[in-house]
């Protein structure tokens, strides 16, 4: 068994290897690539990602991993092994399902959609997108029939970025979150004038704005020493080893939030990353586990720590001291209440904390009803106008600021929206959590101590890289699957008390 177990680890570290190499020319790409670079640059991360999937989908792979568990199977189930031959056999079923050829037609059909996509959004012209939705749509109902489902189609679709949870299951909760979000939204909207934002759209030198997010990442914990922070025109991390996770970002010289709240959040994905440990690298394990998972910890160091009024009494010495004359006339509690305005919003990643979800929701609706033939590609922009009237009571002007403003559908992304919700309303529950056991985490952040929550979730979270799914982790740290209590809770009150509701 020792001599299989060597055989299939060295295939997966080579395999991982290939993987972390695209993604350091993917990083290049982004943040310093010359335009002249991206037709090389295309060829390279596609012959590196054939590699990677060569080498793994053998068949000699899918026989290691069965032989193991076999002979693994009295070990226990948190069992790093028995864990690693877990999760191996889950991406080596997804890996295997499709054929090359069909993968490849993807990779063609979403390449012409998003160059279509890009010109349609630019010149406000649903029809022109439309034959490639329409294509992009035939093709993934084609590959949920390649990867199977029982109850929906959309299953097999969710199941590629969050294992283990189903349709029902995220219809269950997104319908418990409707519920209160709309008549929240609502009572929001009609007191709009009680929270003044005007501080963060004044000028703010880029550089400076720079130096704070700097500043803002060395206090939640962000390793310097294992990490960069890179301007790119739309912000991500990425992660190359667990010492060596880069965050990328960009500074609008008249948008405050953009810069600082982008560093939070590419930082909150960076420590679960960094936090990934040593023996798990270059296996199976290494990272975080799901796209709602990751989420969650963006979300939670953005919007729990970052926009908390803690935080605001802890951080807005350094602000002022960074920006002298523009903030002279402000406080703490005017930068507190200036980042935490709800307003109804067309575009989706404009959208403030209260709302968010609610375009989260449509998206979700929307990509079941076309993925099981219930509306026509042709129907969606007014399918589109109406929801977005439902539930944030306002209406897109064009198709633009519409059902063209994502690229997601275009590059074959179905049933990633949900995750960005799924992760939010897990941070509010594992932030519940943490205040139940960590104390009161007010007067801590207030001091700038954000180590004893840091370390929380590496003990609870961080360290566990791919072992747990989110519903495993749900269960193991707080002794429920994921609920929508806390995240409405949390959402009612501190909106009821900024709002005076
Ligand atoms: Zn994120």
């Amino acid at each position: 068994m020792k001599e299989k177990l060597d055989e299939l680890y060295t295939l997966i570290a080579e395999t991982n290897d290939l993987a972390r190499a695209e993604a350091v020319l993917g990083w290049d790409q982004q943040a310093y690539m010359p335009a002249g670079g991206a037709a090389a640059r295309a060829q390279q991360l596609a012959t590196l990602s054939r590699l990677a999937h060569e080498k793994f989908t053998t068949e000699r792979v899918g026989q290691l991993i069965d032989e193991l568990t076999k002979a693994t199977r009295d070990l226990p189930y948190d069992d790093d092994t028995v864990s690693t031959l877990r999760v191996l056999k889950r991406d080596y079923v997804k890996a295997v399902r499709l054929p090359s050829a069909f993968v490849a037609e993807l990779a063609v059909a979403s390449g012409l959609a998003t160059t279509a996509w890009a010109q349609a959004r630019a010149a406000n012209d649903w029809q022109a997108f439309e034959p490639h939705l329409a294509r992009m749509l035939e093709l993934k109902q084609r590959q949920t029939e390649y990867m199977g489902y029982t109850a929906r189609r959309y299953d097999a679709l969710l199941d590629d970025y969050e294992p283990d949870m189903t349709t029902a299951q995220v219809t269950a909760i997104f319908d418990a979150v409707r519920h209160e979000l709309v008549p929240l939204t609502q009572a929001l909207s009609a007191r709009a004038d009680r929270v003044d934002d005007a501080a963060i759209y004044r000028a703010y030198d880029v550089e400076r704005q720079w130096t704070l997010a700097h500043k803002a990442l060395r206090a939640i914990g962000y390793d310097f020493a294992r990490g960069r922070m890179d301007h790119v025109p739309h912000p991500f991390c990425t992660t190359f080893s667990n010492h060596d996770v880069r965050v990328t970002n960009r500074a609008l010289p008249d948008f405050f939030n953009s810069c600082l709240f982008g560093a939070l959040h590419e930082g909150g994905h960076a420590l679960y990353e960094q936090g990934s440990p040593d023996r798990f690298e270059r296996t199976a394990l290494a990272g975080g586990t799901s796209l709602s998972v990751h989420e969650s910890q963006s979300r939670l160091w953005e919007n729990l720590v970052g926009r908390s009024r803690a935080f605001w009494q802890y951080f807005f010495p350094e602000f002022k001291k960074t920006f002298r004359k523009n903030a002279a006339d402000l406080d703490a509690e005017k930068m507190y209440r200036a980042v935490n305005k709800v307003q109804p919003s067309l575009i989706r990643v404009e959208a403030d904390e209260v709302t968010y979800s609610l375009h989260v929701m449509l998206r979700f609706e929307a990509e079941n009803l076309l993925l099981e033939n219930k509306l026509k590609v042709s129907e969606l922009p007014a399918w589109w106008d109406e929801a977005m009237s439902s539930y944030l009571g306002i209406t897109p002007p064009d198709v633009a600021q519409g059902a063209l403003q994502d690229v997601h559908w275009s590059m074959g992304l179905y049933g990633y929206f949900p995750t960005y919700s799924l992760g939010t309303i897990l941070s509010a529950q594992l932030f519940d959590h943490a205040r139940a056991q960590l104390g009161d985490l007010d007067e801590q952040f207030a001091r700038g101590e954000f180590t004893p929550l840091r370390e929380w979730l590496t003990a609870n979270i961080y360290q566990h890289g791919r072992k747990y799914t989110l519903n495993e982790i749900a269960l193991r740290v707080t002794g429920e699957p994921l609920q929508t209590r806390s995240y409405i809770s949390y959402l009612k009150k501190k909106y009821s008390e900024l709002y005076g509701l």
